[in-house]
């Protein structure tokens, strides 16, 4: 077993002379010739010996020489003598006191040839060492021979010489050598750290060490280089470095042997061959490395042990969803991801004909965010589409390999189509004139004019009195002239555009100055002039004042022409129709506010006829009105209770004075009032159908999807008008919309107190005010900030109960809890069967943001097209089992009949026809088609649609796990 500093392997030596093996004399040179002499002898076993003696113990000086013949040193640097011999104890022999010896001395000559019999001088040997015995022997017992055998071992070097002579100088002793052997050492050669260590002759010295450098065995390389030493002692000591296996070889019983087919070693070491990793293969043995089996690689990056991968699989389920001119694509990580972390998705954009028929690249003007390419997430928004377009995006996946592949990189394909959308900024506003009073203006129309511009709007106002209010006049086309400046003053302009989808925003500030008044030179004559003309425009003016106070009456009803209602603002506007609504609470006496607005009827020409429903102030009566000279038409009367106060009479009063300002087919319209007489009365156009809530839950499921987005687009266009006057409703909800007989819904109920202190549906905030909860959007629950976009927020919840045929806004969730759930970014949910285009819609009517939401001119665009293209209304609020969904479509599994469920679906008419069509079980029911419901007798479609989506959410559900199959 081998040790770090020797190894015990048996020790070898090498015999450069041996005697014991020569038979006969051994030829030796002896001199002088009475010294030495060569003697045939038995040894103990009776084996014939050859020895050489001497026994000149009486002599004096003896001198006597015993030489061996030339031996070869064959490269050994350091040589032993092992001398057998016996000598003979001089006190054993009597008379030799004096003369004999009990020691002898061993030399040795270096010389490279051998020099034949000649002698060689005693001064040219080299002593080696004088030799005694260890034991000697006494006498020759008669018969048997006792010899005292002295081995004795001398080492000599270092040897230089191509051979030696060793010589035996005998100074009178009496000794017989009986075998001389002459042998050097070496260390075997021998394989470690799988490297092959040669033969070597050890050291000249007894102490050196030869330093030996081992071979690596076959398919192995150096990693250190291998060294051992051998020691003067043959033995094999500090081995230092080693080899290691080459790629696709590994280590076997000091050999590399090769990996076997299906392994693989990649680099050189001490690593075991490895099997081939996933989708690799190796065909031969020593492979390096396994080659991907056929349609996988190994990108450059991959190390050769990871698993070979293919390019990804299509994204999956893309989502768009557009708003206006952007898009925004989400969609499902590939099913396969190739077996990789790293995949990525390109998009591509297209733009396409109308009938979706040739496409054509559409990067270049398109904003992609993040990115267009090399994106991590699956979403990115695309803006600055062009409006009303068709688009394909293809959503490519990758991944490390896809270009290694020859295929294509899979993708999936989103088509869309834009919608409306403003106009975009106008840039660079030139002044192509600037006079006294007046300036006139250039610019470009919008980079995107996203349909039809149809009018400019030109704002401006004093540099100085910038927190005034501002003027506005409008333009046709891309410049204007706008006068009655001041002259010599700083006005700053900005211009936006208009179409059918609303108005961009408005340009950069110009500041333009205008020419300084040139002060004129009067003579008297002039100024006599200037005085008359002035006293003549004075007496004129008062004049029409005169005349219209003593017009002042039913004669201003809201017939009268639209210059007699028209306040302008800031005191110019150049178009007649940039009217605003005026709040009859800034006139001092409501009574002459409804006189200025609304017609005095006599009381005779009206003819109550029943009552039909209460309003705030007293009944509300069906009655007809004959004005002379015309038909007698039905119309509503609303009536101040007697004993009213006169803030009761004001407030009941302000509606009319309000209401006979409008002038819209979406608004309920003032025929007049009765002050002069008792009841005080309110008379307006009857609506034969009530109000909206009430005539929806009467009439549940029983429309069509277009029908019901007719009623929405009529309460969108009275908004639009309402908008379009400045004038914000605040309390805008189906209960507060009137339906006639033709289904054309008018927006009604402008009591503006009544709307914050008498609504049941109002509640108290904490301002104080009063204000209907669930309709009101939160920056005006939370600061009283109204505007028209809060009464956008009301409309949406308006579209959500008419969707929902009536259903009550966030149900019987409590004021506190609406307020903290819409804060908290919850949004009422799809009703049932409610179109997706719909629901979106709502949604963005519930932008936190009020300046995301549309505006009402937007909202009839959007319903408009809806209406002109049903298909859209196809797509259905997905069925998801979201908690958001939870409420409109309820939880199936506390349902444990049929008549469970069509009760939860507020369709429990149905039970009988359920039964008697044989479904008993929600099982049975879950089966069901469109067909099925309607051969049970069912025959409103609202209802078959209602049943059947019921049906899928339940089956939806039941896969979900969420309705227990006991109950199914
Ligand atoms: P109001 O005080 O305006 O909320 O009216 C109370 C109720 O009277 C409404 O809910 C309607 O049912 C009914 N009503 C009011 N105005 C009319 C009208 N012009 N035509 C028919 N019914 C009306």
């Amino acid at each position: 077993m081998c040790h770090r500093k020797s190894c015990s392997v048996s020790l070898p030596t090498v015999n450069l002379l041996d005697t014991s093996l020569i038979s006969g004399d051994w030829g030796w040179l002896t001199y002088p010739s009475h010294g030495w002499d060569a003697i045939n002898e038995m040894d103990e076993y009776f084996t014939p010996i050859h020895t050489y003696q001497v026994c000149n113990v009486m002599s004096p000086s003896q001198n006597n020489w015993l030489r061996t013949n030339w031996i070869p040193r064959e490269g050994a640097r350091r040589i032993y003598i092992e001398i057998k011999f016996t000598l003979r104890d001089c006190n054993s022999m009597p008379g030799v006191l004096g003369t004999c010896k009990e020691t002898f001395n061993l030399y040795y000559y270096e010389v490279d040839r051998d020099l034949g019999r000649s002698t060689i001088w005693e001064n040219q040997y080299v002593k080696i060492d004088t030799i005694a015995a260890d034991e000697s022997f006494t006498g020759v017992d008669l018969g048997v021979r006792r010899l005292k055998l002295n081995t004795e071992v001398r080492g000599v070097g270092p040897l230089t010489r191509r051979g030696f002579y060793l010589a035996f100088q005998d100074i009178g002793a009496c000794i017989a050598v009986v075998s001389v052997r002459v042998y050097y050492k070496r260390c075997q050669g021998v394989a470690r750290g799988l490297a092959v260590f040669t033969d070597v002759v050890t050291g000249a010295d007894s102490s050196s060490l030869v330093e030996v450098r081992g071979q690596c065995v076959d398919h192995a390389e150096e990693r250190d280089t291998p060294k051992m030493y051998c020691s003067a002692e043959g033995e094999w000591l500090v081995p230092i470095g080693r080899c290691v296996c080459s790629a696709g070889f590994q280590e076997h019983r000091d050999a590399c042997i090769a990996c076997e087919v299906g392994y693989y070693k990649p680099t050189a070491g001490d690593q075991q061959c490895e099997k081939c990793p996933l989708h690799s293969h190796s065909e031969t043995r020593a492979a390096l490395t396994c080659p991907c089996d056929a349609n996988y690689y190994r990108a450059t990056s991959d190390p050769p042990a990871t698993p070979c991968t293919r390019p990804p699989t299509a994204p999956i389920n893309v989502i768009s969803s557009v708003n206006g001119t952007s898009v925004s694509l989400e969609w499902g990580s590939p099913v396969d991801s190739g077996g990789r972390g790293d995949v990525i998705y390109n998009v591509s954009c297209q733009r396409c004909a109308q009938d979706w028929s040739q496409c054509a690249d559409c990067s270049t003007g398109v904003r992609f965010i993040p990115q267009q390419m090399g994106l991590t997430d699956t979403l990115v928004t695309v803006l600055n589409l062009a409006a009303h377009a068709n688009y394909t995006f293809r959503i490519h996946s990758l991944n490390g390999v896809s270009r290694l592949s020859n295929e294509p990189p899979q993708f999936t394909t989103a088509n869309i189509t834009t919608n409306q959308a403003a106009p975009s900024q106008v840039l660079a506003i030139r002044q192509e004139n600037a006079s006294q009073n007046s300036v006139t203006l250039l610019w470009q129309e919008p980079d995107q004019p996203n349909g039809v511009i149809l009018e400019y709007d030109i704002k401006y106002y004093e540099k100085e009195n910038e927190l005034q209010s501002y003027s506005t006049v409008k333009s046709k086309n891309t410049s204007a002239k706008v006068s009655g400046l001041k002259p010599g003053t700083r006005y700053v302009f900005q211009v936006r555009a208009r179409t059918s989808a609303g108005c961009g925003r408005f340009s950069q500030s110009v500041e333009i100055q205008t020419g300084k008044a040139v002060p004129l030179r009067y003579d008297t004559m002039t100024i006599i002039w200037i005085c008359l003309a002035l006293v003549i425009g004075l007496i004129t003016f008062l004049a029409i004042v005169i005349c219209r106070k003593r017009h002042c009456g039913y004669s201003k009803a809201f017939q009268d022409s639209d210059e007699e209602k028209m306040h302008y603002q800031n005191g110019h506007v150049s178009f007649p129709e940039a009217r605003f609504y005026i709040d009859p609470h800034t006139y001092e006496d409501p009574c002459q506010a409804v006189h200025e607005f609304a017609r005095e009827i006599e009381a005779s020409r009206i003819k109550i006829e029943k009552i039909i429903g209460s309003g705030e102030f007293g009944e509300v009566c069906y009655g007809r009105m004959k004005l002379p000279g015309k038909r007698d038409v039905p119309v509503a009367l609303k009536t101040l209770k007697a004993g009213y106060s006169e803030k009761q009479r004001r407030d009941f009063l302000s509606e009319a004075s309000i209401m006979a300002q409008f002038d819209h087919p979406n608004v309920i319209r003032l025929e007049g009032v009765v002050t002069r007489s008792k009841p005080v009365m309110i008379i307006t156009e009857y609506m034969e159908n009530g109000s909206l809530d009430s005539f929806l839950r009467r009439h549940d499921g029983q429309f069509t999807i277009i029908q019901l987005v007719g009623l929405l687009r009529g309460i969108a266009a009275g908004m639009t008008y309402l908008a379009d006057l400045g004038f914000v409703h605040r309390d805008l909800a189906a209960r507060n919309i009137l339906v006639n007989s033709n289904l054309v819904c008018k927006v009604s109920d402008f009591g503006l107190s009544r709307v914050l202190e008498d609504d049941p549906d109002a509640a108290y905030t904490t301002s104080g005010g009063k204000i209907p909860i669930r309709w009101t959007a939160p920056e005006a629950i939370a600061y009283r900030k109204f505007s028209s976009a809060s009464d956008v927020w009301s409309y949406g919840v308006v579209m959500w109960e008419v969707m929902s045929y009536g259903e009550r806004p966030y149900w019987n969730l409590t004021n506190r809890d609406v307020i903290k759930s819409v804060e908290e970014g919850y949004r009422l949910p799809s009703p049932m069967g409610c179109p997706v285009a719909l629901h979106t819609l709502m949604l963005d009517c519930w932008q936190k943001d009020r300046n995301e939401r549309p505006k009402f001119c937007q909202i009839v665009t959007v319903l408009d097209k809806l209406i002109r293209n049903p298909e859209n209304l196809k797509s259905m609020g997905t069925i998801l089992n979201s908690p958001l969904m939870n409420r409109t479509n309820p939880d199936f599994s506390t349902c444990r009949s049929v008549g469970d469920w069509l009760d939860t679906i507020k369709m429990g008419r149905y039970k009988d026809h359920f039964a008697v069509g044989g479904y008993y079980t929600l099982g049975h029911v879950m089966g069901m088609n469109q067909q099925d419901i309607q051969r049970l007798g069912i025959t409103l479609m609202g209802h078959q649609k209602k049943i059947m989506t019921s049906v899928q959410m339940m089956r939806v559900q039941v896969l979900n796990n969420s309705v227990p199959s006991v109950h199914v």
